[in-house]
């Protein structure tokens, strides 16, 4: 079923579109830098976690042995923050956060028991080791509120996310995690904290920590929004290469921001929505993933509620279509697999996910599709698409179908009607095709 695929990903490091070679054959190892669990994500956040996903099981499909890695910051300024405010430790916002996350990132279908979901608390000696290997090297100097990187030191700093320094700033430190990201200067790798005993980790050093434990170093691919290639990135590599003096990773896919009304949706501009606020509104969170996937990743997307609405209406499509190749057989020629190998090849071009969706359009378009061929067709693409369309219709509502079908033959309408009561009172919509009678789930 499965083959080799011409895989192209776009590289940030280089900004081209580059050949993927695996470090080891048939394996894939990919870091994704997580989000701050001080607070429920917007679904901004949710389109990283969703193209990341979409990256994970496109690989699974193509017989990948496939490691994906991404961590949670727990402990940060904006944590520290929101402890204070709510009055409790940091752990217990951790804790609350991280639970809100996980629902959200089932919800939405993400492969959530499949990702080695690791926090920076739990790293904190080899954090620490690591910047100690940094100052033993003289890459780091230590200075009263903490331990800093000193970006000179490091010979191609700026290259990486295409930024010219201004040497003669290259002493001034940005002291705290919110990041003034117009001056790429020296930055925390450890601060003084009298409220943490031996002081606390800045924000970057934790993941080129994790990363490098889970997945070695270098290692295959590196992802996370485009906002987080300066100063986050940059740095990460400036601490990994300098440490270890080889390269972090190969690859690194960077997804553009979810807009709404024309600006980029985030906390600080108080223009987000989460999960909840689209629930409220009747939507499902799998019309909110379809959405997110609607657009190339490293293309902006602008939400509005019209494309959600939209988005159920292609997913109610593609569930019709579903579920009639479970029940009717068109008997066309619908070649599956030529189809599938179209949807995949679209996905192995920097994963092309509108090109992808076109495919799907195009088969479910046309109803001599139906049957066995697209049933299978639908299994596969759901796979990478992950928006449940595979739902089987239950045998006692087939057998019902079958039975309200045959009074309608013999014009025994009371009978009909009886049963499609009974279907509706169980929670299904009837619907009639050429091919015969079928059953939509309710939402
Ligand atoms: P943060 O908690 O802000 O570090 O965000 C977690 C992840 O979500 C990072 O990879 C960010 O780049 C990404 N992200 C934040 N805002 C957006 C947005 N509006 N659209 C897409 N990705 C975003
Ligand atoms: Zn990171």
């Amino acid at each position: 079923m499965t083959k080799n695929f011409n895989i192209k990903l776009f590289n940030t490091d280089g900004r081209r579109l580059e050949d993927f070679k695996p470090i080891h054959a048939g394996s894939v190892g990919m870091y994704s830098c997580g989000p701050t669990v001080y607070d429920r994500v917007h679904i901004g956040n949710l389109r990283f976690v969703v193209v990341n996903d979409i990256f994970y099981r496109f690989f699974k499909a193509a017989a990948y042995n496939t490691h994906w890695v991404m961590n949670l910051t727990d402990i940060d300024d904006k944590m520290i923050a929101k402890a204070q405010a709510e009055n409790c430790s940091i752990t217990e916002i951790a804790r609350r956060y991280t639970k809100v996350l996980f629902d959200d990132l089932r919800a939405i279908n993400i492969s959530i028991d499949e990702i080695e979901i690791v926090k920076a608390t739990d790293h904190l000696k080899e954090m620490r080791d690591m910047v100690d290997l940094l100052v033993n090297k003289g890459i780091a100097y230590e200075a009263s509120d903490g331990i800093y990187f000193a970006v000179d030191k490091f010979k191609d700093y700026g290259k990486f996310a295409g930024i010219v320094m201004d040497s003669g700033k290259t002493q001034a430190r940005i002291a705290n995690d919110t990041y003034d990201k117009t001056s790429p200067q020296d930055f925390a790798l450890w601060k003084n904290d009298p409220d943490f005993e031996g002081g606390r980790p800045g924000w970057h050093i934790e993941c080129s920590v994790m990363s490098a434990k889970y997945l070695g170093q270098p290692f295959d691919i590196h992802t996370g929004g485009v906002d987080l290639i300066f100063p986050h990135h940059q740095n990460e590599v400036a601490q990994s290469e300098a440490a270890y003096n080889k390269k972090l990773a190969n690859y690194w896919l960077h997804n553009e921001f979810l807009m709404i009304e024309g600006e980029k949706m985030s906390k600080s501009l108080h223009n987000y929505l989460t999960l909840e606020d689209i629930v409220k509104k009747d939507f499902s969170p799998l019309a909110l993933r379809y959405v997110l996937i609607s657009a190339h990743y490293r293309t902006l997307l602008d939400f509005t509620w019209e494309s959600i609405k939209g988005a159920e209406t292609i997913i109610g499509d593609m569930r019709r279509f579903y579920v009639k190749s479970e029940l009717f057989d068109s008997n066309s020629e619908f070649d599956a697999e030529a189809a599938y190998q179209k949807f995949m090849h679209a996905l192995a071009n920097d994963f092309n996910t509108p090109e992808a969706l076109a495919i799907v359009f195009e088969v479910i378009g046309n109803e001599a599709n139906i049957g066995p061929a697209g049933l299978i067709f639908m299994q596969q693409v759901d796979q990478i698409l992950g928006l449940n369309i595979a739902q089987s219709t239950p045998e006692e509502i087939v057998n019902l179908l079958k039975i309200m079908d045959e009074a309608r033959s013999k014009k025994d309408y009371t009978e009909s009607d009886r049963i499609r009561a009974k279907l509706n009172q169980l929670d299904y919509e009837i619907e009639n095709s050429a091919h015969g009678s079928y059953a939509i789930k309710r939402k």
